[in-house]
């Protein structure tokens, strides 16, 4: 039970919440206070007797998380009521028709949310599960994004208490936080929590590289306080003169991007160049806009400093997606040393650091345009969400790729300006402006010049799509996509139009054999379907039309003998184009390993994970519960990765085997046939008697080489003492 000095502890945190409530003035009812005091004693009670891990009483975390949410991030009342009862349903007796019938419909809708989310999160939830909770948790998102960010700020208050946890909470909810909460809060535009939450993370995650920068930025702190006040006197001097009224700050990039930074390029700390960065926060004039204020003050800067060109970072005329809005620029400061320079406005500068809490407040100013890019996105994770078809673990996928994205922004041939993920090509582009532009796009103008419909597109590009009425997608488009968005589209069409897409293969298919001279006969289809990997004659034609398969071969498939036919070849491809994360790249000489725990075969939806350290790229299904935790774990040595196939005319070659029988050697033999993945084995019989084995392997290969190359491999086993080829 709780002594008194418990009860004196719960007291002081409370009336410390209070009294930022009172200061920062939050109430718009007369009895918004006494509410806050009411959903306080409620918790309280309902928690009473229970302690946290580190022996505080329970009822501290509800009081700390409340406090974030209204302190750190500006969010008001029904936040903080909700903030202090989150842990309620899950942890206690009461119910969420308790929380209504208390504190009415809006808040026991927050708390019910807040619940779901915690079940989502819970440590004991099985990994493949985890996924599927997730996505119950976003779906939060479409009631409430406030549920969303008091969920950011629970999860800051136990990464800030991350130290009384066993080490194995802590790697999970720190690999969470790294694949989810921390992305979440920057897509929200929390910065300010980000940082924090990433800090936090490196702090469990690699303690010592956390505590040697840490040290290192302490030895040097006064050094640099010195550089950051000879770089900014000049700027101050300048600005008073020319009368604007401002605050100036000078600042550390956090330990976290330090870090990435030091990893990404293997260099020292001192090597990081652009360590400083100075804010200057400026009260604007009513008379001039606020945007020719931001380039006034960056003229008054470059005039003392050199900018660099290739570094000018302009957010003000199209603020990012999650709302940001500044003028950034680097400049050589004294010593030649690169310095970072944000300009922010106060309004400017209250959407940074509160991210969408603030949008809410500058709403009324700005007609609502600020957020709109926000309350797009919000819209798309919802449409994302409620399509059936996304199974939990891709969605996550795409989501978590959707969160990572920078952007880059483009113009319709209208001149207005379309957000765009990096990464997006122009036929995402199509999609993203209609399904119906997508679905019969045929190409695109980018600045005026015809291009590929799979051309990246880069800020600044104005883009049309070319349509044509008799054009329909193509199946390989959803391999060359980038954006949730248009994938769901393709997939959608597919569905939908199944016969149509049978009597397109159909004719593309009697078109073929009447082009060929082939005489169409009942026993054409026996050597056609299995020619190209096909069971049914729906298949066959499906694939025609979706252009999975092309006849330009079919003369010889009609022709050849039986022991030839059309074999897929798969490969592994790293790919280049698609930076997750903005830090891992493979190329083709990278090494790679299919892994042993969920054994990913050709056409599987893969993901690789580049070794540190090495250029040993390891290869998981997408779907694998060990790639989502080493995601979450070590989510920047990701490297996209795809299967991509040739197909090949390929004959029929047996060969015989013999050899002395031992532990584990037909094993050995079929990770020999099968890690080539150019195989295709048609049979395989293995006889053992008396400590030795003899047996007959039947496969598809390419040439004469490719068969040498196997029986090299096969002969280098151990046991096997004789190889052989033979006709049948
Ligand atoms: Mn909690």
């Amino acid at each position: 039970m709780f002594t008194a000095k418990d009860d004196l502890i719960i007291q002081e945190r409370f009336e410390e919440l209070l009294s930022i409530c009172d200061s920062l003035d939050i109430y718009k009812r007369d009895d918004d206070r006494d509410k806050i005091i009411r959903g306080f004693k409620f918790a309280n009670e309902a928690h009473y007797g229970v302690r946290r891990k580190s022996g505080e009483p329970y009822i501290v975390h509800p009081i700390a998380v409340a406090r974030i949410a209204v302190e750190e991030i500006g969010l008001g009342v029904k936040s903080v009521l909700a903030a202090l009862l989150h842990d309620v349903v899950e942890d206690t007796d009461f119910s969420v028709e308790d929380i209504e019938r208390h504190f009415g419909k809006k808040i026991s809708e927050m708390v019910d949310g807040l619940t779901k989310m915690k079940a989502a999160t819970d440590c004991s939830t099985e990994i493949s599960q985890q996924a599927e909770n997730f996505k119950k948790m976003l779906l939060t998102l479409s009631n409430d994004v406030r549920v969303i960010i008091i969920k950011l700020a629970d999860r800051l208050h136990n990464m800030r208490t991350l130290g009384s946890m066993t080490q194995k909470k802590q790697v999970k909810i720190f690999s969470e936080t790294m694949y989810l909460f921390a992305p979440l809060a920057n897509r929200l535009g929390l910065y300010k929590i980000k940082s924090e939450l990433e800090d936090l993370s490196l702090k469990y995650n690699f303690p010592e590289d956390y505590k040697q920068i840490s040290e290192k930025l302490a030895e040097t702190e006064s050094e640099r306080e010195g550089y950051i006040s000879m770089l900014t006197e000049p700027i101050a001097e300048k600005l008073q003169a020319a009368n604007v009224d401002y605050e100036i700050t000078g600042r550390i990039k956090s330990i976290y991007s330090i870090w990435k930074k030091m990893q990404r390029k293997q260099i020292s700390l001192e090597e990081v160049y652009d360590l400083f960065a100075i804010r200057i926060i400026f009260k604007p004039l009513d008379i001039i806009p606020e945007k020719a204020q931001c380039w006034h003050i960056y003229s008054i800067i470059t005039e003392l400093y050199k900018p660099r060109p290739d570094r000018l970072r302009e957010w003000i005329n199209i603020p990012k997606a999650n709302g940001y809005e500044a003028l950034h620029c680097t400049v050589m400061g004294p010593r030649g040393r690169w310095a970072e320079v944000q300009i922010r406005s106060e309004r400017m500068n209250e959407i940074a650091e509160k991210g969408f809490a603030a949008h809410w407040k500058y709403k009324e100013f700005s007609g609502g345009k600020v957020e709109s890019e926000l309350d797009k996105w919000i819209k798309e994770v919802r449409d994302a969400l409620n399509s059936s078809t996304n199974n939990a673990v891709e969605f996550l996928d795409e989501f978590h790729l959707n969160l990572y994205s920078s952007e880059v922004v483009v113009f319709t041939p209208k001149g207005e300006t379309k957000t765009m993920p990096k990464g997006a090509n122009a036929l995402d582009f199509a999609y993203d402006i209609h399904s119906s532009i997508g679905n019969k796009a045929i190409g695109a103008k980018i600045n005026y010049k015809i291009q590929p419909l799979y051309t990246e597109l880069v800020s600044g590009d104005q883009v049309e799509i070319l349509t044509s009425n008799n054009a329909t997608p193509k199946v390989e488009w959803m391999n060359k996509v980038f954006t949730a968005k248009a994938k769901q589209h393709i997939k959608n069409y597919f569905k939908t139009d199944i016969q149509g897409t049978l009597n397109t293969g159909k004719e593309i298919f009697e078109l073929a054999i009447k082009n060929q001279g082939i005489k169409p006969s009942r026993s054409l289809f026996k050597k056609v379907l299995p020619a190209y990997n096909c069971a049914y004659k729906d298949e066959f034609y499906s694939k025609l039309a979706m252009g999975v398969i092309t006849l330009d071969d079919l003369g010889v498939v009609v022709r050849s003998s039986a022991t030839s036919k059309i074999v897929k070849y798969w490969s592994l491809q790293f790919n280049n184009t698609l930076k997750l994360l903005g830090a891992n790249k493979g190329s083709d000489s990278d090494e790679h390993k299919i892994s042993e725990c969920c054994f990913p075969s050709p056409g599987d939806d893969v993901i690789g994970f580049k070794q540190p350290g090495s250029n040993l790229i390891i290869v998981h299904k997408k779907s694998c519960p060990e790639a989502l935790r080493e995601a979450s774990r070590h989510g920047d040595s990701i490297v996209p990765t795809t299967w991509s196939s040739e197909k090949v005319m390929s004959y029929l070659s047996h060969i015989m085997i013999s050899g002395s029988d031992r532990m584990g050697i037909l094993l050995d033999l079929s990770i020999a046939i099968t890690k080539h993945m150019n195989v295709n084995i048609r049979k395989i019989k293995i006889d053992s008697h008396d400590g030795i084995f003899d047996g007959n392997i039947s496969l598809y290969v390419k040439n004469d080489e490719d068969l040498k190359n196997i029986m090299d491999k096969i002969s280098s086993i151990k046991g096997i003492d004789y190889i052989h080829k033979y006709d049948e």
